[in-house]
């Protein structure tokens, strides 16, 4: 078999364009389904044909490239939607660098490698829903009753995935193993001057919605001690769980309260209703687990302190999951080859479709550095050096993984 030799300056190019569908300043706005990501990924299935592979766009939007009807190949790949305020990289130079492998290994008749842009990993219907529909960890029934934070449903924004090519179903059972390189999103590279991270595992995400419901009044004339105020119970919430976790939680542990939709909203109204999501992480599914009653039993503590009614709904879980061993001693020895001494093993924050595939065969991640962590953000960048390098440590892993 012949050796992968890909052309990294071309992936910069195909990663470039891609950067110019829904281009704000120096970020990208392309949400799952809106007009950009539709004609990126029209884009993308039009660059796989150049290629010579097979673009198969699915139900839900995701888009492959597959080098013709073998079913033993590795699958290479991340996700090109975006947050509504993206930047350039996040899923993108996963893409792209996924495209030049499968590209190049078809060039140089080396072992034969498809390529993939997921769907809404970034979250805009579910939690990561193109991979989760794929893998089967979510129904397309489940998935097609969630919507967006407008209200749009699913199930009408995918009827969009015709419009970037012929609807189809790609079965898992044709790829072997599934990488994945990304950039960190977050500060540990960029801090020890570190220039590939590989990934042990990805910690376990849980989200779920969270609703106070009070009496909506006059804000004039609804005496304070007579109030069942729902952003009150909010309030009190997010303070004394912050104290509350003290006793289950370690130093990586973190949880957020990142969007509130307050009822009706108005100056001089007080809130009939609070909704708001709490998303906790972390690399151990038990802590998870008793986060997950801490959040309930504070919530209903402060809901009978306050004279409120709580519900929870629409709750979400992806367990924690390790990489493949097989595959992080392949990214080791490529990372000191390419690297030597400028690489880390890292555990990943983030959640990553990789998290997904991993349920059906063995997977492996890639980091290169986020410069000064940021991301989920316009100002999101990494140097071109280290994506290049990012793309050579791919390719020596998987001459490693298929010598
Ligand atoms: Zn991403």
């Amino acid at each position: 078999m012949n050796k992968l030799q890909i052309n990294g300056e071309r992936m910069l190019a195909d990663l470039n364009s891609l950067r110019s569908f829904g281009a704000c300043g120096t970020g990208v706005k392309r949400r799952a389904f809106s007009e950009p990501d539709i004609a990126s990924r029209k884009w993308l299935a039009n660059r796989m044909s150049e290629a010579g592979l097979v673009p198969h766009v699915d139900d839900v939007g995701n888009v492959f490239g597959l080098p013709g009807d073998t079913n033993d190949c590795i699958l290479v790949g991340s996700h090109s939607d975006t947050q509504p305020e993206g930047g350039w990289l996040d899923g993108a130079y996963g893409v792209a660098v996924g495209l030049e492998v499968a590209r190049a290994s078809l060039e140089c008749g080396s072992s034969p490698i498809a390529c993939v842009s997921f769907q809404d990993e970034e979250g805009r219907f579910s939690t990561l829903t193109g991979s989760r529909v794929w893998t089967g960890q979510l129904s397309l029934g489940e998935a097609d009753i969630r919507t967006d934070t407008d209200g749009l449903g699913f199930a009408q924004a995918r009827r969009r995935a015709a419009e970037i090519g012929t609807v189809g179903k790609v079965s898992p059972e044709r790829f072997r193993a599934y990488l994945e390189v990304h950039i960190e999103q977050g500060p540990v590279l960029d801090i020890f001057g570190d220039r590939i991270g590989v990934v042990e595992g990805i910690v376990g995400i849980r989200t779920e919605k969270q609703t106070f419901i009070g009496q909506q009044n006059h804000a004039g004339t609804t005496p304070m001690d007579l109030r069942k105020d729902a952003l009150q119970g909010l309030a009190r919430f997010n303070s004394e769980i912050n104290a509350r976790f003290a006793d289950v939680v370690t130093d990586k542990t973190v949880w957020t309260i990142g969007h509130v939709a307050l009822h009706p909203n108005a100056t001089s109204v007080v809130p009939g209703k609070a909704d708001f999501t709490i998303q906790w992480r972390d690399l151990d599914d038990g802590r998870l687990d008793k986060m997950r009653a801490i959040i309930h039993e504070t919530a209903r503590h402060v809901a009978g302190q306050l004279g409120l009614e709580w519900t929870s709904s629409d709750y979400s879980s992806i367990p924690a999951t390790r990489c493949d061993d097989h595959i992080v001693k392949a990214f080791k020895k490529a990372a000191e080859l390419e690297a030597p001494g400028k690489w880390r093993l890292l555990n990943s924050g983030a959640l990553h479709d990789a998290a997904n595939v991993s349920f059906l065969m063995p997977m492996g991640m890639l980091f290169v550095p986020s410069i000064k962590g940021i991301s989920h953000n316009f100002e999101e960048d990494t140097a071109l050096e280290d994506l290049l390098l990012g793309a050579e440590t791919m390719a020596r892993a998987i001459n490693i993984l298929t010598a």
